[in-house]
């Protein structure tokens, strides 16, 4: 079977290996679409992982189930379309049972084999008894493909807890950005603000119902934001891209008694300076995002089944496995692309 495999960042080779054996307690998944994730193109935190196959937002069907399998997961059929997260939580330490899945030793040492960007991934019975979901027979393998991304939203936006009539900014409006915009109108706030300097970005934002955008090429976004808030800043920021200056942005965002979101990393061994009187006193508190858990993936697919949000809208191109290096060079370029998608 083809594989995508990453030895540097600018080293990515399709090879060919055997496919895998299917233990009695595995199944065996032709996968179908994997889409690039903002994660697979931060260098440093990818060839720390090297060499290895890359992709992790996969969606495929079974083509064979282990043969204990067949007895203890009934429900689980070959020939089932399936979501399955990459990780898988043990739901009965105490990091799960405080609901924070991706803490759980299970759930970090849990992993499927060798990586989605493959033609068929080997998925242990974890995965597929606490985060895998049958797609309904209305949803495609893409918008399968696009629940654990969304569901990294999903964990967010619980994170950001935007009340009615909230002032919300989102920097950095690439893919993860722009679902933020879509899924917080839920919550009724009074405007959400998009940040970026990628015109086709911004425009898109405007699309999926921003209420304004800022350009920072172009803007001083702290002023603008003066002005259209009157004075009054953001209640919720979300911070999307992997850069301290932008977390140092979206810091400066925040009003009294506001609340800023990391939904990112910094990069290796970058510190952020905070005036920690500044915070106390106007009582602003920072949150992280990390990953998302299977309560998540849950939400994110109904909101899919919905339609809430639709993610072929959010995917701007299409390769097949053999042109995975031009796909991560479109996404880490972060120009006129959203979701960059793998079909198999
Ligand atoms: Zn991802
Ligand atoms: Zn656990």
């Amino acid at each position: 079977m083809k594989v995508a495999k990453l030895y540097t960042f600018d080293d990515i080779r399709i090879e060919d290996i055997p496919i895998p054996e299917v233990g009695s307690n595995d199944a065996l998944i032709k996968v179908k679409a994997c889409g690039i994730c903002s994660g697979d193109v931060m260098p440093w935190y990818i060839e720390n992982k090297a060499p290895l196959v890359i992709g992790h937002e996969f969606c495929g069907v079974v083509e064979r189930i282990g043969s204990d399998l067949k007895t203890t997961m009934p429900l689980i059929n070959e020939g089932d379309r399936l979501f399955i997260h990459h990780h898988a939580p043990c739901l009965k330490c105490k990091k799960c049972l405080r609901g924070d899945y991706v803490q759980c030793r299970t759930w970090k040492e849990s992993k499927i084999y060798p990586g989605g960007l493959s033609e068929y991934v080997l998925v242990p019975e974890i995965h597929l008894k606490h985060d895998t979901l049958l797609l309904s027979d209305t949803m495609t393998y893409e918008d399968g493909a696009m629940i654990e991304p969304i569901a990294c939203v999903v964990k967010s936006l619980r994170r950001a807890n935007i009340q009615k009539d909230d002032n919300v900014v989102v920097v950095g409006l690439g893919v993860m950005g722009l679902i933020h915009v879509i899924l917080s109108r839920q919550y009724l706030p009074s405007r959400v603000i998009g940040i970026d300097r990628v015109p086709f970005r911004l425009k898109k934002a405007m699309e999926f119902g921003a209420d304004t955008v800022i350009n920072i090429e172009e803007e001083n976004a702290f002023e603008m934001l003066m002005e259209i808030t009157n004075r009054e800043l953001a209640n919720v920021v979300i911070v999307c891209p992997n850069s301290i200056e932008a977390i140092k942005e979206g810091i400066s965002y925040v009003g009294d008694g506001g609340r800023l979101v990391l939904f990112t990393p910094a990069r290796p061994k970058e510190k952020l300076e905070i005036d920690v009187n500044d915070l106390y006193f106007r009582d602003i508190s920072i949150t992280t995002s990390y990953s998302c858990g299977p309560q998540d993936t849950k939400e994110a697919y109904e909101l899919i089944y919905n339609g809430q949000i639709v993610p072929s809208h959010l995917i701007t191109h299409r390769f097949p496995i053999t042109q995975v290096k031009d796909a991560f060079t479109l996404t880490y370029k972060a120009q006129d692309s959203l979701k960059v998608m793998i079909n198999l």
